[in-house]
């Protein structure tokens, strides 16, 4: 799934198109159905930036795009012309390369979503507290539940969310309530050296993300998934070492 610093990444990629008049296609139906691309067709791309897990893609007129990847949604950048198979939900076509979006699945005129979105946890100015103090206005609600909500803090996925966890040996279903500022500091500071990291082009080993029924390497336990909180999403952590509990009912 795509966090906050495979966004990044993908904006770094579409850097090469900024500053050109771009011809826009919406071959895929869905894509066209958004009205997106006449819109932004015979614009210049201005900027292109990562807020979050949104993609903002800004043309001259002040439009704005936002492309969210959700699970499935790729932008590649590929050499003008490059014939393909399948139909991509957008191409932006510059001088000597195209940028291409497969798979959607979210793409917006607007971007006032954007607006409601919390700190960016790679946001180069983070300041610590505020977020802390965000994830403490979510009442008593599990750990890894409100580092995932984009309201509270963007860019965390539930990979970096479970690998962040173990790393500060905390139990994604302690409440934020019974948690002192200093651990949720700890776990946003986790989130973000590791996403940091991956940005970097390292491959860090995972410790607990799909490594359920495997043994921790920390403690030798072996590490369970259960889903979390409204969406579902499945969290992994080590009984052994991860302190707080597990979910209710076990
Ligand atoms: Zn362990």
């Amino acid at each position: 799934m795509p966090e906050g610093d495979s966004l990044r990444r993908a904006a770094e990629r579409l850097q090469v198109l900024v500053g050109q008049r771009v011809q826009v296609e919406a071959p895929h139906p869905r894509a066209q159905a958004t009205g997106v691309a006449p819109r932004i067709d015979g614009r210049v791309l201005e900027s292109v930036r990562a807020v979050g897990k949104n993609l903002l893609l800004g043309f001259d007129g002040g439009v704005v795009v936002r492309s969210h990847l959700r699970m499935s949604g790729r932008w590649r950048v590929e050499p003008r012309g490059t014939t393909r198979t399948g139909k991509p939900w957008l191409v932006l076509r510059g001088d000597a390369l195209e940028g291409v979006l497969w798979n959607g699945p979210v793409l917006t005129l607007d971007a006032r979503a954007v607006e409601r979105l919390g700190p960016d946890v790679l946001d180069d100015d983070l300041e610590v507290p505020a977020v802390v103090a965000r994830l403490r206005s979510a009442g008593p609600r599990p750990l890894g539940e409100a580092l995932q909500d984009q309201r509270l803090v963007a860019g965390i996925g539930n990979m970096w969310m479970a690998e962040a966890l173990w790393t500060i040996a905390t139990s994604p279903w302690v409440h934020v309530s019974d948690l002192p500022d200093e651990t949720l500091a700890e776990a946003v500071g986790a989130a973000r050296r590791l996403m940091q990291a991956a940005l970097a082009g390292g491959r860090a080993r995972r410790n607990v993300y799909r490594h359920a029924g495997r043994p921790c390497a920390r403690c030798g336990e072996l590490v369970r998934s259960r889903g979390q909180g409204d969406e579902d999403r499945t969290a992994y952590w080590c009984p052994g070492c991860q302190a707080g509990g597990g979910p209710p009912g076990s």
